[in-house]
């Protein structure tokens, strides 16, 4: 309630000044509240910026905005979200942000390189389309000489990565395959929201880009 009418009465007084005055005027009034490390017994961790940090509940993820930075706000938060967990102490909220970041870096790394191992396998297999060389290249040619390129310049650890790459005739195949499609689907969905006169250039799309991705 006192959040909603402070800002109802900040936003009457920029109305009655001039913008570059109140503009002013509004950074000099803003707190900016820190986080202390004694609100992880509220169950609160932080995010965001270092200087104006929010802070995030630890158990459910959510994020309040910087001016929530105060026990009052956190312990309401704790009591009425997750009164199972009130009484819980520092130790086991300490322990719950330990494993949140565990889980939060493996899902990360997780996502990370098995997208850019799929973007790596259709960008390889887009060369091998463009240069009309067998579906078998990629494992029989390309993965080896890439695995040795990684292992003599940049190590044996970063070998592993490049194992990540499926480049099996069945993927490229696969991927080319999937290219025309994919450009057909982005297309289509281009036209829908375009005017008429695009059809006629994105008729002569598809026909052009099945011609040089297809072979
Ligand atoms: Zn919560």
């Amino acid at each position: 309630m006192d959040k909603f009418l402070r800002r109802k009465d900040s936003s009457s007084r920029t109305g009655d000044e001039e913008p570059s005055t109140s503009v002013t005027k509004n950074l000099k009034k803003v707190v900016k509240r820190k986080y202390d490390e004694d609100y992880i017994k509220y169950g609160f961790s932080w995010c965001g910026d270092e200087t104006a940090p929010r802070p995030q509940c630890i158990i459910c993820g959510d994020q309040l905005s910087n001016e929530s930075m105060v026990p009052s706000k956190l312990k309401r938060h704790l009591y009425s979200g997750h009164p199972s967990c009130a009484n819980k102490g520092k130790q086991y909220f300490k322990r719950c942000l330990e494993q949140n970041k565990k889980q939060k870096k493996f899902i990360k790394s997780a996502v990370t390189v098995s997208e850019k191992a799929l973007e790596a396998s259709y960008h390889v297999a887009k060369l091998i389309a463009r240069q009309k060389k067998p579906h078998t290249v990629g494992e029989t040619l390309i993965k080896p000489a890439c695995r040795e390129i990684v292992r003599l310049m940049l190590g044996p650890n970063e070998v592993k990565e490049v194992n990540k790459v499926s480049l099996s005739a069945d993927t490229v195949k696969r991927r080319i395959h999937d290219m025309p499609s994919d450009i057909l689907g982005t297309l289509i969905k281009k036209l829908l929201s375009a005017e008429k006169f695009a059809l006629q250039i994105a008729l002569r799309e598809i026909a052009f880009s099945s011609r040089t991705t297809l072979h």
